[in-house]
Formats: structure tokens, C-alpha cells, sequence
């Protein structure tokens, strides 16, 4: 790969990073707390909150395999996405490639930091082609974006390939393994030591049931993350989070529960699904939702609104043609859909 320096937009390997209360004092023990202008009542909310969230960083450190130094938290996965681009992508230079169809947000922030998004389609069976990737890459592509397993199309993507890419990409790979905790494929998060230009993105939002909470993961290799760490804002998981997501750490046991009971929930409300007439078929998925293709999507989906339940309509998306994802909820909620799809066009 290239050197990180000849990555990193000039600006921000040249930045002096905004230099914290919190983070001057250098740890020593101290008592009194006279130099971040807080109000001394209202305790615990009055001060701020420890910016490098190093106690949550160990419990996290310990559950993902991952070493404290390779883990950068934010306000949810996007707040790495973004990042991402401000650290890589130089604004009206720079472009990124990204596997199409995927998750919306990669290509969002392209067009918020002004930089070119290359989309490359998937095969019919929703895999990426490495050749065709690394053949949409030229000299300015500082990043390259896999979402594994997919959203919308709930596959992974074939290791090999992606290891293809990591093995010849001279710039960064991020490969989002948001729903990695219904997967049963080996994360690449484990493999970051062996990938100097990986940045592999976790998430709290869904195998862990904390979307409200804002909690997103990025792991990659410590001098990547110390560029993450001197761009983000100083605090920017806040205390309440911090204290959430220790408490749901602890919890780790009815999380792998839910895991459990969503993907066989999963196999359950497939199997019924394809069996109905306005289903064409329902594609293979490691995630907490499928897609299937069904007879017309948007008049189903509407169907579905005016009953009070909604799913995904992904018609428009490419490959997505007649195409509803459908996350999976509760039994009830599951029951509820398929009873309505069943009298559908009755
Ligand atoms: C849901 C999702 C996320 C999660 O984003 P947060 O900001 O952490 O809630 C990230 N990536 C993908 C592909 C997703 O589907």
C-alpha cells in the first residue's frame, strides 16, 4: 500500500489537533477540577466526558479482540464514514469506489465532502468482482467501500475477493461489518494486524439492540486511528452513551439470545414468504433482515403502509428491481406481515 502519509490529506496530517482540559493534565490523580470552566454542581452530568472513552474502549477491547490502541468510538458508524472521507478524501480531487448496490450513507458523504463516488455492480447473485473494483481504481482513489454482510442485499461478500482487494488496493479498504453478529463468516475486524489498510466498521444500532444510544466502532491499525482520534470532536460520545453501552456490555449473553432468536426467526418467515404468491423469491442473507423480489413492490409496499406496517421499498436501487427488504422483528411482528402479504390482491 501507499505510506499513510502520502494518503492523509496534507491538512490533516499536518494538523495541531484541538488540545482538551481533560486531555492536558495527562492522567495524574487529581482532586479538584478548575480548568474546564464546568459548574461544579449537577454531578455526574456537569463535567465532561472522558474523550478517548477508555473504559469503555477495554470492555470493548475484550469482547471484539481487538487491542485499545486499533479501537476509535463515535457517534454511531457514521460518524467513521465521515470521518473517513475528511481524513482521506481531498474535497473536488480525490474519488472513492464502492460495491452497488449498498448502504446509502458512503455515497451521501461522497457528495457532502464534494468527492467523486465510483459505483460498481454487483454480479446477479449480489457478489463483487475484485477485477472489477481494482480496475475502477485509479491514482486519486483513497478509499474503497465493502459492506459485508451487505445491506440491502444481507449477503457476505466472498472473503477471497475481499482479500484480493486488501492485498491490492494501494489505498484504504473499509469493510463495514455492521451486521457481522448474525454472520457466521470469520470478521475481518480479527484480521487487522495482518492489513495495514483496513478500517473495518462495528456497530451498537443492531445485533446489540442500542440504535438510540448513537454508538458506532471503527478498528484499524493505531496510526490510522490516532488520525481518526485528532479530527473527531473532543467529546464526542457523550456520558449517557458511555454508560449505556457498559451496562449493554454486560448483558453479552441475551445479546447472543436475540442473535439466536432473529436468525431463526429468519428461516421461519423466509420459508413462509416465498410460499405466497406475491413472492418471487427471497435472496440468501447473514443478516437481521432479507430482500426479497416479489410481484410488484410498490403497490405491496403500499399495501403494507396502509395497514400500519412498513418495510423497505428498494425498487429503485439498482439490482433492486420489485425488490422489499424486510427486517426481522418480534414473532408477533413477523406474523403480522405474513398474515397481511397472505391476502394480499384477495
Ligand atoms: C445500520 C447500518 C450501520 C449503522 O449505522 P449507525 O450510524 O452505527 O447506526 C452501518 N452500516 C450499515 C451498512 C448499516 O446497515
Amino acid at each position: 500500500m501507499k505510506s499513510l502519509k502520502e494518503l492523509i490529506r496534507p491538512n490533516i496530517w499536518n494538523l495541531t489537533p484541538y488540545s482538551s482540559a481533560r486531555n492536558e493534565y495527562g492522567g495524574r490523580t487529581a482532586r479538584v477540577f478548575l480548568d474546564a470552566n464546568e459548574n461544579p454542581f449537577n454531578h455526574p452530568y456537569n463535567r465532561y466526558p472522558d474523550p478517548l472513552q477508555e473504559e469503555l474502549k477495554k470492555a470493548i477491547s475484550e469482547l471484539k479482540g481487538v487491542s485499545v490502541g486499533q479501537i476509535f468510538l463515535g457517534n454511531g458508524s457514521d460518524e467513521a464514514i465521515d470521518l473517513s472521507y475528511r481524513c482521506f478524501a481531498r474535497p473536488g480531487i480525490d474519488n472513492v469506489v464502492a460495491i452497488e448496490p449498498t448502504y446509502g450513507m458512503y455515497r451521501v458523504c461522497a457528495d457532502i465532502h464534494d468527492v467523486e463516488y465510483r459505483p460498481v455492480l454487483l454480479d446477479d447473485r449480489f457478489q463483487l468482482s475484485a477485477d472489477k473494483l481494482l480496475a475502477s481504481c485509479d491514482a486519486n482513489t483513497k478509499l474503497v467501500w465493502i459492506c459485508s454482510p451487505n445491506n440491502p442485499s444481507g449477503n457476505n461478500m466472498e472473503r477471497e475477493a475481499i482479500v484480493r482487494v486488501l492485498r491490492q488496493f494501494e489505498g484504504i479498504v473499509v469493510v463495514d461489518e455492521a451486521y457481522s453478529d448474525f454472520s457466521t463468516q470469520r470478521p475481518f475486524r480479527l484480521d487487522i494486524d495482518s492489513y495495514p489498510n483496513l478500517i473495518v466498521l462495528n456497530t451498537f444500532s443492531k445485533a446489540w439492540g442500542c440504535a438510540a444510544i448513537r454508538l458506532g466502532m471503527a478498528f484499524a491499525r493505531e496510526e490510522i486511528i490516532e488520525v481518526f482520534n485528532k479530527v473527531k470532536y473532543p467529546y464526542n460520545v457523550n456520558l449517557l452513551t458511555q454508560r449505556a453501552a457498559l451496562r449493554a456490555l454486560r448483558r453479552k449473553e441475551s445479546i447472543e439470545r436475540w442473535v439466536q432468536t432473529l436468525t431463526d426467526e429468519r428461516s421461519r418467515v423466509m420459508e413462509a414468504l416465498v410460499k405466497l404468491p406475491c413472492c418471487i423469491q427471497a435472496y440468501p442473507t447473514d443478516a437481521n433482515f432479507f430482500l426479497a423480489r416479489m410481484t410488484d413492490a410498490k403497490a405491496i409496499y403500499d399495501y403494507l403502509v396502509e395497514r400500519g406496517i412498513i418495510v423497505r421499498n428498494r425498487n429503485k436501487i439498482a439490482l433492486c428491481q420489485d425488490c422489499l427488504r424486510v427486517t426481522i422483528g418480534t414473532r408477533l411482528e413477523n406474523d403480522e406481515l405474513l398474515e397481511a402479504l397472505k391476502n394480499y390482491g384477495l
